[in-house]
C-alpha cells in the first residue's frame, strides 16, 4: 500500500530531514509513527501526501509512484489520503454539516453526491444529533470527531492522524481510538503519529520510530520484533 524506498529528504538548510528511509506498510495496518520532535515525522507525512518530493529515492502509494506523478495528477492523489489533526483545523463559519461537506465540495462532488455520503458519515462518528451546531458550540472530542468524519467523507484509502491525540483527555482519546481502530477493521491503513505514551502501550499495533531522520526501530507487537540496522 505504502512504500518508501531509500528516501531522503534534505531541506534547503542541509537538515538531513530523512535519511535512507525504507518502510513498507500493508494495506488496513494500522501503524504508530513516534519519535522526538524533529525526528522526520511531519516530513514523512507531507511526502506521502505529495506536498513536495523527496532530495532521492521512491515512494509508491497503492502501486503509483508518487514521486513521478503530474501536477494534474495530484490532486487525485490526495483524495486516497484523508487527514486528521491535532488542532482539528474545523472552519468556524460551518456547521458540522458544512465542515463535513466542504471535504467533499473541495474534491469537486456534486451537491447531490455530498446530500448523499455526509449523513451516513455523521452517522458514523456519533454526530447526526449535532449536525447544526458550530464547532465552538462542541467539545474537543466531537470537534476531532467532525474531522475524523471530514477525513473519512471521500472514502480514502489511507487516514493520516498527526499527533490527534494531543488536545484531548485520556477517556476521550480512548473513544477516538475506537473509532480509528472501528474504520481500519473496515480496511482503511492508517498510520498515527503521536507522542502518547499511554496510547501506544494501550494498544498493540506497530511502532515505527524514526530519531534524527532515520527509522530506528519497527515493531509489530505480536510477538515479531524487526530492529533497523
Ligand atoms: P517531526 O514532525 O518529527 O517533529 P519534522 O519532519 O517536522 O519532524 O522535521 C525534521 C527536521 O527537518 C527538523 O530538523 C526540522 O527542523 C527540519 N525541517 C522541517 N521542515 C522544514 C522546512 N520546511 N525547511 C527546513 N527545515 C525543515
Amino acid at each position: 500500500m505504502i512504500r518508501f524506498e531509500n528516501v531522503s529528504k534534505i531541506y534547503k538548510n542541509e537538515v538531513g530531514a530523512l535519511r535512507n528511509l525504507d518502510l513498507e506498510v500493508g494495506r488496513g495496518e494500522f501503524v504508530f509513527l513516534v519519535g522526538e520532535s524533529g525526528a522526520g515525522k511531519s516530513t514523512m507525512i507531507n511526502l506521502l501526501l505529495r506536498e513536495m518530493n523527496p532530495t532521492s529515492g521512491r515512494i509508491f502509494f497503492d502501486g503509483q509512484e508518487i514521486t513521478e506523478l503530474s501536477n494534474r495528477k495530484i490532486p487525485y492523489h490526495k483524495r486516497d489520503i484523508g487527514i486528521v489533526y491535532q488542532d482539528f483545523k474545523l472552519l468556524n463559519h460551518k456547521t458540522v454539516y458544512e465542515n463535513v461537506a466542504f471535504g467533499m465540495e473541495v474534491v469537486g462532488a456534486s451537491r447531490k453526491e455530498i446530500q448523499r455520503q455526509v449523513p451516513g458519515i455523521l452517522s458514523l462518528v456519533n454526530l447526526s444529533r449535532k449536525s447544526s451546531r458550530y464547532p465552538h458550540e462542541l467539545s474537543g472530542g466531537e470537534q476531532q470527531r467532525v474531522s475524523i468524519a471530514r477525513a473519512l467523507v471521500n472514502n480514502p484509502k489511507l487516514l493520516i492522524a498527526d499527533e490527534p491525540t494531543g488536545n484531548l483527555d485520556p477517556t476521550t482519546s480512548i473513544e477516538l481510538m475506537e473509532y480509528f481502530i472501528h474504520i481500519c477493521n473496515k480496511g482503511t491503513t492508517i498510520v498515527m503519529s503521536t507522542h502518547d505514551h499511554t496510547i501506544v502501550d494501550r494498544y498493540r499495533f506497530r511502532v515505527v520510530r524514526l530519531s534524527e531522520g532515520e527509522l530506528v526501530s519497527d515493531i509489530r507487537r505480536r510477538g515479531e520484533r524487526h530492529e533497523a540496522i
